[in-house]
């Protein structure tokens, strides 16, 4: 039996798992094939997880996305051998299988939280090790980072003025492997999930845009799909709630919509 069938997924839910995932990446349907046979290969990538500045909702909505969840089939196909929330293991156990993954090299980094640098980023210390320091040691062997949630991408509510400890997204310290972000707040798993399959399926990570974003899932901008797009090139908007346009459904640029940059 396989792995994913002794978790209780059936063949028709990792088929369909695997379908939605190549939808996700705008893959062509006979590129699905070719996802099932990369995630049901005994290859599994490791992965350290570390969370810094963060309210631990990426991990939440990881774990919690519905079923088959993302964890089933991920934590199936990964091997995610240090992750604070997660892991059986505790203390020098889980030291040590992180240390043993680093100095091993070729693993992926995910990064839920921002960074803080200010006061020699004394305001985020796992073992009396700052943030900083972590995330140098983490990423010294490894071949990318994805850094999920707005925190770990762009330093997020951490950062916001007057940013008390110095919060800064991943990219802003590590430059010497790719960094993908997955800004969002949480992330989206299904984001998540199919960068991991990409790296997965094809050894390498999706294309990015300017910010670090896959373009699969940051190409376009909500207005770009919005169905009452047609009334804002009309110039039809809603001027107030309640008002005849918003029963009409126009647009709610005037009330505002951040559609056009989101
Ligand atoms: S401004 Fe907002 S409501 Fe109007 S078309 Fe764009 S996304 Fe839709």
């Amino acid at each position: 039996m396989t792995l994913l069938g002794r978790r209780g997924i059936s063949r028709r839910e990792f088929l369909k798992f695997c379908t939605a995932t190549a939808a996700v990446l705008a893959l062509p349907v006979g590129k699905v094939s070719q996802v099932m046979a990369a995630l049901e290969g005994a290859r599994r990538p490791p992965v350290v997880w570390l969370e810094f500045q963060d309210c631990a909702g990426c991990t939440e909505s990881f774990l919690r996305a519905s079923r088959p969840t993302v964890a089933e089939i991920v934590l199936d196909v990964l091997s995610v051998d240090y992750h604070e929330t997660i892991m059986a293991a505790a203390g020098k156990q889980a030291e040590e299988a992180k240390a043993a993954t680093i100095e091993a090299g070729g693993h992926l980094v995910i990064v839920e939280g921002s960074i803080p640098t200010k006061d020699n980023g004394l305001y985020c210390t796992i073992g009396g090790r700052t943030a900083v320091d972590l995330l140098g040691e983490a990423t010294r062997n490894a071949v990318a980072v994805i850094a999920v949630g707005s925190c770990a991408a762009f330093g997020g509510i951490p950062a916001a003025s007057p940013n008390p400890t110095g919060a800064i997204g991943v990219r802003d310290l590590v430059g010497h492997i790719p960094v993908v972000n997955l800004p969002g707040c949480p992330v989206n798993v299904v984001n998540l999930t199919a960068t991991v399959v990409h790296y997965l399926t094809f050894g390498s990570l999706p294309t990015l845009d300017d910010l670090g974003r896959p373009l699969f899932a940051y190409g376009k901008r909500i207005h770009d799909n919005c169905e009452r797009r047609a009334h804002f090139d009309a110039g039809q908007f809603v001027e107030a709630w309640g008002d005849e346009g918003h029963r009409l459904g126009w647009c709610l640029y005037k009330m505002g919509c951040k559609g056009p940059e989101t």
